[in-house]
């Protein structure tokens, strides 16, 4: 019975092309949809019993998938495991919801916090990974704590806020091995028209500095210390370089395009090419924010 329901939670060779914001990459050897915790410790339990590694992916939208793809388990929860419960001004909200749905949400309620994180179009769950922010607030300002299954043990832990351990687009749980189950913030009871103009001001900034038009993954690099990744690269003369079909964009030089038949070997290039001439014409080493899944032939740029 129960391998039943495993085999119809499994699918081979997924592509994963579609699944990621480059719209780049190759297949999942084993891919699932989890709508639940149950399908979720199905899911881990066979790739246990097959000694497959596993990779959580939210909405693809700080990724760079090999072209050949990844060679285990991938358990998408953006798809089905979505939802918010509100109690007063703190959400609980499942790890697939859309983190913009959530932000949304609470400016409609007049709370404030993460208004300022409105357009990412990342999951939660994603978003808590990457400390994701924006324009000076960031996913730790509101978070108060994370229920999450630890991949090894396959057991469910919480850990509070100062467990999450959040820096500059970094957690705990960047080391890949937990899933993220849920998150609860807690929000401010700030003045909702406030609240709202800042809201509609970032999604007006954000149409007019990215490139959303062609597919991409964000800022491709961390910005360093007290500079920004888009004006060092500005500055090294690389808007418009290309590699293959992937090309840093004119509009937001931290931002690398997908021109259309790009892959993933051609961004990992550019990526390269980018960390040597920034780090050649400033001594700067800039260090890649998207997260690459699979097997990569080019190292990344070492000095
Ligand atoms: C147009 C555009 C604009 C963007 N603007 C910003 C911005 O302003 N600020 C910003 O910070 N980012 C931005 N990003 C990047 C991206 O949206 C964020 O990093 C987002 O938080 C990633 O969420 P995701 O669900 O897409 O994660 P994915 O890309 O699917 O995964 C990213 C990482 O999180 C892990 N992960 C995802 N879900 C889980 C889970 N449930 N449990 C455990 N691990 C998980 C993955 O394994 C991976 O390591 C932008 C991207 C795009 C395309």
């Amino acid at each position: 019975m129960t391998n039943k329901h495993q085999m119809a939670q499994l699918l081979n060779n997924v592509s994963l092309r579609d699944k990621t914001s480059l719209r780049i990459g190759g297949p999942a050897r084993v891919y699932c949809e989890p709508a639940g915790v149950d399908d979720i410790f199905d899911a881990l339990a066979a790739a246990r019993v097959r000694n497959d590694r596993i990779f959580v992916l939210g909405r693809g939208t700080n990724v760079l998938v090999s072209d050949t793809g990844f060679s285990g388990l991938v358990v998408d929860v953006s798809s089905a495991w979505t939802g918010v419960q509100w109690t007063g001004e703190c959400a609980v909200a499942k790890s697939g919801t859309l983190l913009h749905a959530l932000v949304k949400d609470a400016v409609e309620r007049g709370l404030g916090g993460l208004e300022k994180l409105a357009g990412i179009p990342g999951s939660v769950g994603g978003a808590v990974v990457m400390n994701a922010g924006a324009f000076g607030q960031s996913v730790s300002d509101c978070l108060r704590s994370v229920r999450f299954i630890d991949l090894l043990s396959a057991d469910v832990h919480t850990a509070d806020a100062s467990a999450v351990a959040a820096s500059y687009r970094r957690t705990r749980f960047a080391s890949a091995n937990e899933l993220i189950l849920e998150a609860t913030f807690c929000f401010a009871k700030d003045l909702a028209s406030e609240v709202r103009r800042a809201f509609d001001e970032v999604l007006a900034k954000r149409k007019s500095r990215h490139p959303l038009d062609l597919p991409n993954c964000g800022s491709v690099f961390k910005n360093p210390p007290g500079e920004t990744a888009g004006r060092l690269i500005e500055k090294a003369g690389l808007k418009g370089a290309t590699r293959g079909g992937a090309e840093v964009s004119h509009k937001h030089a931290n931002f690398m395009v997908n021109r259309g038949n790009a892959s993933a070997a051609d961004v990992r290039s550019l990526i390269v090419h980018v960390q040597k001439s920034v780090y050649d014409k400033t001594g700067v080493l800039l260090e890649p924010e998207v997260v690459f899944v699979g097997e990569f032939e080019e190292p990344l740029f070492a000095p």
